[in-house]
């Protein structure tokens, strides 16, 4: 005897958990799957891959009053960008240790993007519009967006469309110049994707970035009050207040699917039979239709978009112990963003490598980090690590690559390497193995300008609609992508209510 629901997630990282107490709450009686055995995927945990949430949506923090359940932010991070000798403060509009000239210009760039995020926004908290077949929702949602770009007027409004395919190292060259600052603003336009700051369509990464932050605004980053811990703890207490049951340690093996071929259920990989007729994947896109779907049931072009979607993560996480902090790091800094890449050209030498699947001699880095009780430990991030890495990713690459981190560190801090007592490298392939994340993709896709908006994850299967009647896409994958927002799961949830289960 199966159980029946009125709807599935399938997995419980922060967007199912958001599309399922979102669902709860309109009435629906919700079941959330999660093959590992705690939730939260890449925030979960004790020592949460995702070390530095961006902060939950705050439509879906009010909405879901994720205040009640614990959730509060504390003051927005700062980022600490280094350079050699150099140490750039960056608070919000405000950057700290450059020349007089350089902040300026750099506080009315940041006005400027400010402004051009703000009126993307709207098309986040959205399912995106359809250009083709699009119904008078579709038309109202252009025509919103056409608004809040016209409302710039006629000055901002006329250089927002010159820049949004434009790439981040023109914009920073023409307004900023090179350096550490501009290295900060770089790596927030391409960190998780396999894109350097002279890809094109890095201005529209960053502002998106920027627009998908929640409390802290802006593109700063709101830093939760108890850590990555207490998103994932609010979001489940939201869900389980709301009536849904999270059952963790049950990986779901396969999307069941009836002879009108419509999304009926989910078998478990012990065999144990769910129905419902939601069925909502926090799980990557390919990893929904290709695997638990099948193949069978798609049209051999949705099949070849999938395999041809580009998903090769470039990120590794690097955790690093360090007997004490090196001089020139102080524990108020370890509540910050760091960031060491110096500047552009860097970043987009680290990226060269990695495109033809070789490990970067000097890795682009960020870190936060924290006190422990033999010391300190950093959670770091380095760019651009291929998961397609040439030869594999043994034991021998991470050490090269947690080796050639430390180096980059201590170019900018030096006497780091010598306090390091020991790593550990988490790899793209390493999370691929454990959270089935495709590719070990940040995004569970690559955020690019053909992958975006009514794009994504691919053309005929956005708006949260898999091919298969009674499917959505809850995570990622979906639109507006990934960090820790909560936006797809809120989205999803919002279709599959209104479509009512029966497309
Ligand atoms: C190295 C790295 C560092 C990052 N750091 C940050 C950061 O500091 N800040 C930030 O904002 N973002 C960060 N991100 C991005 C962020 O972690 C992701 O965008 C976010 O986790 C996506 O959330 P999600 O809920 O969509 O999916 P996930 O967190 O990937 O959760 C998916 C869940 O589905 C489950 N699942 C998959 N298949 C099945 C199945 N068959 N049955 C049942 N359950 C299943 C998985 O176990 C998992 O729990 C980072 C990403 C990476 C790779």
């Amino acid at each position: 005897m199966s159980e029946t629901f009125d709807a599935i997630v399938i997995g419980a990282g922060h967007n199912g958990l958001v599309a399922a107490a979102r669902l709860a709450k309109e009435g629906k009686k919700v079941v959330v799957l999660e093959a590992a055995a705690e939730v939260g995927g890449l925030l979960g945990g004790a020592d949460p891959v995702a070390a530095m949430p961006f902060g939950i949506n705050p439509k879906i923090a009010s909405g879901l009053g994720l205040a009640r359940h614990g959730l509060r932010y504390g003051a927005p991070m700062k980022t600490l960008s280094f350079g050699g000798g150099e140490r750039v403060e960056i608070d919000g509009s405000v950057a700290r240790g450059v020349a007089p000239e350089m902040a300026t210009n750099y506080a009315e760039l940041h006005r400027k993007l400010t402004r051009y995020s703000g009126a993307l926004a709207k098309m986040l908290t959205k399912a995106p519009p359809r250009f083709r077949d699009g119904g008078l929702g579709d038309m109202l949602s252009m025509a919103q967006l056409g608004l809040s770009i016209r409302g710039l007027g006629k000055t901002d409004m006329r250089d927002m469309l010159r820049i949004i395919l434009s790439n981040v190292w023109d914009l920073c060259e023409d307004e900023i110049g090179d350096g550490p600052l501009a290295a900060a603003l770089a790596m927030d336009a391409t960190l998780g994707g396999a894109m350097g700051p002279r890809s094109p369509g890095t201005v529209l990464t960053l502002l998106y970035r920027m627009a998908s932050t929640g409390s802290g605004g802006a593109g700063q980053r709101s830093t939760p009050i108890s850590g990555a811990a207490a998103v994932v703890s609010a979001l489940t207490k939201a869900a389980e207040a709301s009536g849904a049951a999270i059952r963790t340690s049950s990986p779901v093996a396969r999307i069941l699917v009836d002879n009108s071929d419509r999304a009926v259920g989910v078998a478990l990989e012990d065999g144990t039979e769910f129905r419902a007729p939601l069925i909502l994947s926090n799980a990557t896109p390919r990893r929904t239709l290709l695997d638990l779907l099948g193949p069978q049931h798609l049209n051999a072009e949705d099949v070849a978009r999938l395999r041809h979607m580009a998903t090769n993560g470039m990120v590794a996480r690097i955790d690093l112990d360090l007997a004490e902090l090196p001089e020139g790091l102080s524990e108020a800094d370890l509540g910050h963003r760091i960031v060491v890449a110096q500047d552009m050209r860097r970043i987009e030498r680290a990226l060269n490598a990695a495109k033809y699947g070789e490990l970067p001699t000097e890795p682009a880095v960020e870190f936060t980090g924290r006190k422990t009780d033999a010391g300190w430990r950093l959670a770091a991030l380095a760019q651009f690590a291929p998961c397609n890495l040439k030869g594999g990713w043994t034991k021998a690459k991470k050490d090269k690559l947690a080796k050639a981190t430390t180096k980059a560190m201590e170019a900018v801090l030096p006497g780091i390497g010598g306090k390091i007592t020991g790593w550990d490298v988490r790899s793209p392939a390493d999370l691929e193995a454990t959270y089935g994340l495709t590719g070990g993709h940040w995004h569970h896709g690559e955020l690019r300008i053909d992958q975006m908006l009514m794009m994504r994850p691919f053309a005929g299967a956005a708006q949260y609609r898999m091919p298969v009647a009674g499917l959505y896409l809850c995570g990622a994958g979906a639109h507006p992508g990934g960090d820790i927002s909560g936006l797809p799961g809120w989205n999803a949830a919002g279709q599959a209510i209104k479509d009512g289960g029966a497309k």
